[in-house]
């Protein structure tokens, strides 16, 4: 085995407890290829309040890792909504989604704030997901570089490089989320290669063995030449992974 592709679904605000019912039922059915070289694994990140019917299912047939959408950077207290990092792994999760562009915009979550979310994801023993990206205008702007790289600083500042140790990036160019455009498997190899380099400048060893996935309109048609890239380690999948026959394609294109 020398390679690891991983497959995360988000499906954001969207679902209900049937559909969560078929889906798993979908997964469960599927027979996953093989390979001796790759090892594929599958993360579905359900809404919070499905997380524990989800696990349930997911205790008859395991064919999957649970993951959450957020996390609180509190341990517990009077944070009304909040859902701390040790409840989701009580649920069964082992993966939780740090920093979404959608947070960063709608709850105006900084950089300091995501770094705290997934420090108290790592104490509780969950894998943290921590997406970076660049808008549009800062891609035109030739600004990339400095965007995402700065998206990693608090973070770095905070933990230092052995914070990536048992977690994950998720490269999603905000121009790409949600919008059918994807970054060419060259685009994001170029950022994904940075980001990994950064990391590098700290801890080689753990820049050499963290997952960098790649987020943006992955669907079953271009997954494969994006899992091809050598610094691509997987996908964060919104819209298609909603639908449990694109999502396991895209799954079986890692083998
Ligand atoms: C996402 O939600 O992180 C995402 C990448 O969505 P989509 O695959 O729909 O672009």
């Amino acid at each position: 085995m020398n390679r690891k592709i991983t497959v995360v679904g988000n499906w954001k605000m969207h679902g209900s407890k049937s559909h969560v019912s078929e889906f798993f039922a979908a997964l469960g059915a599927h027979h996953f290829k093989e390979s001796a070289s790759i090892q594929m694994e599958s993360v579905v990140c359900p809404p919070f309040i499905y997380l524990d019917h989800a696990a349930k299912l997911l205790e008859q047939n395991p064919k999957c890792e649970l993951g959450a959408q957020d996390v609180s950077a509190h341990q517990a207290g009077a944070f009304t909504g909040q859902v701390a990092a040790t409840m989701l792994a009580e649920v069964g999760c082992k993966y939780v989604i740090v920093g979404h562009s959608e947070r960063r915009q709608f709850c105006q979550e900084t950089d300091d704030i995501i770094a705290e979310k997934f420090l108290a994801a790592k104490s509780a023993g969950l894998t943290p997901i921590l997406c970076v990206g660049e808008t549009q205008a800062q891609r035109e702007a030739d600004l990339t570089a400095s965007v995402v790289v700065g998206q990693l600083q608090a973070l770095l500042a905070k933990a230092g490089a052995a914070a990536f140790a048992q977690a994950m990036i998720a490269y999603e160019p905000i121009w790409a989320i949600g919008t059918g455009l994807t970054a060419t498997p060259e685009q994001a190899q170029q950022v994904h290669g940075l980001l990994r380099l950064t990391i590098a400048e700290y801890d080689a060893t753990v820049a050499a063995s963290l997952p960098i996935l790649y987020g943006g309109s992955v669907k079953p048609n271009n997954a494969r030449t994006l899992f091809s890239m050598p610094d691509i380690n997987g996908a964060l999948v919104g819209g298609a992974s909603l639908n449990a026959q694109d999502f396991l394609a895209i799954c079986d294109a890692a083998l």
